[in-house]
């Protein structure tokens, strides 16, 4: 009797230090779907890419799967359901959490505001312009050769609108950077905003006493 006690709370105990180290944590099943959907979209860039297509191309994962690590698309820690098709333009959700889906789209829009907000400021300081001036996507983009646009795709996801809605960012002032359209907490989030760490403070402020 005392021995067999002793046996189930040893498997107890085993079973608890299995559960333990097999478990992902809330924050861990979150990251690791957040950059499945990233893999996903940048996938999806390839697959556009060499198939000359539009964003409004819906994108399915057998489609995309000869782009992806191991030929197969990743899955979302969190439950069994699979990612869906999507269109391009607005990137790929979580099939098992609202709460991804949100990330990921606001994370996006953040990252996409940067990355116009900085070719803003090279645009500015190449006409000397200054930190109140107001410009827009199609100035900005208009400043960039086709070859370093490519590049640009290349390299990253641009796709210059937030990926809830196909409004494109509104004219904006060089010292403020861009607004998203679709969502005011999006605005509010500016998470890659330093991505020019010349012009923007550690807490994504831009730094306007330096001049451009
Ligand atoms: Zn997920
Ligand atoms: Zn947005």
């Amino acid at each position: 009797m005392q021995l067999s006690r002793r046996r189930i709370i040893l498997i107890v105990i085993v079973a608890l230090v299995i559960a333990v180290i097999f478990h992902k944590s809330h924050k861990e099943e979150t990251a690791e779907c957040l950059n499945n959907m990233k893999m996903i979209w940048g996938a999806s860039v390839s697959h556009l890419l060499e198939n000359k297509l539009m964003g409004n191309t819906v994108i399915s994962m057998p489609k995309i799967a000869p782009y992806l690590k191991g030929g197969v698309a990743p899955k979302c820690p969190k439950d069994t359901n699979e990612y869906a098709s999507f269109v391009f333009d607005r990137g790929p959700r979580c099939p098992n959490s609202a709460e991804h889906s949100s990330i990921f789209v606001s994370d996006q829009c953040a990252y996409e505001r940067a990355c116009l907000w900085d070719m803003a400021i090279s645009y500015g300081r190449r006409h000397h312009l200054a930190w109140d001036t107001k410009v827009d996507r199609r100035m900005v983009a208009s400043a960039w050769s086709d070859t370093q646009i490519q590049q640009r795709d290349n390299a990253k996801l641009i796709h210059d609108s937030c990926p809830l809605a196909t409004n494109d960012y509104p004219a904006f002032r060089l010292s403020e950077g861009p607004v998203c359209p679709s969502s005011p907490p999006h605005t509010a989030n500016f998470r890659g905003a330093r991505a020019n760490s010349n012009y923007f403070d550690r807490a994504g402020n831009v730094i306007t006493n330096r001049g451009l």
